[in-house]
């Protein structure tokens, strides 16, 4: 299968489980599918721009046609306080069968031989990293670290596994893990109860493929 033959099979399993997902909207009057909204903001991650469907939408009113839509199938582009709206209240995990879709579309077509490394197995490198951070904003989910000024510095974190492997420029995501606060834990989340729930969940899933996971010192209790 050529790479763009590959990138559309991937870009239609994405579709399929984002046209599942739940529409708060009532009524006939929906002129944005789920599937628009989500693709035309994963885009913006895609393409690491920004400014991309601002753009997209000047081509879409000026050529007719943007990449928007020749890359990812995007009907028509909504505006960004709609795709805000549509999107808000879908929850992460409703999203989380995409990583499983691609990887096994890309184990399917043969892809995942050329991430296979040491031992002839998946590297599968588990490494956190903060997507938010404040001393003024927080909610009840975040974690907390007290500051030397004595302030309270509130942030959201969260165990990002990827598969990697030497030489290869693409690293394969799997589903990420949320540090939280657990009900019925008086104390703090962290990555490394984190890395735990993950391989309980979906460790057995995993060392199927063969894997040899990662960790940096975080995860080293020895000397
Ligand atoms: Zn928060």
């Amino acid at each position: 299968m050529s790479a763009r033959g590959l990138f559309d099979t991937i870009v239609g399993s994405f579709r399929q489980v984002l046209s599942a997902l739940p529409d708060k909207r009532t009524g006939k009057n929906t002129r944005y599918g789920m599937d628009d909204a989500t693709l035309s903001a994963f885009s913006v991650f895609f393409t690491q721009t920004p400014s991309f469907l601002a753009y997209q939408r000047m081509m879409e009113g000026s050529k007719g046609k943007s990449n928007a839509q020749s890359l990812f199938g995007v009907h028509k582009i909504p505006s960004d306080n709609q795709i805000r709206d549509l999107l808000d209240p879908v929850k992460p995990e409703q999203v989380f069968p995409i990583f499983e879709e691609i990887l096994q579309v890309l184990e399917q077509q043969g892809q995942l031989k050329g991430f296979r490394s040491f031992a002839d197995t998946l590297l599968m490198a588990m490494d956190g990293t903060d997507y938010f951070s404040s001393s003024q904003i927080h909610c009840p989910h975040c974690s907390t670290r007290s500051l030397k000024s004595g302030e309270t510095h509130y942030f959201h974190r969260v165990l990002t596994p990827v598969i990697v492997a030497p030489g290869q420029t693409q690293v394969i995501p799997l589903v990420p893990q949320f540090v939280v606060p657990q009900d019925g834990h008086e104390k703090q989340d962290c990555e490394n109860a984190a890395a735990k729930r993950w391989l309980l969940q979906y460790g057995e899933r995993y060392s199927a493929l063969n894997v040899t996971v990662l960790g940096d010192d975080l995860y080293c209790h020895q000397p």
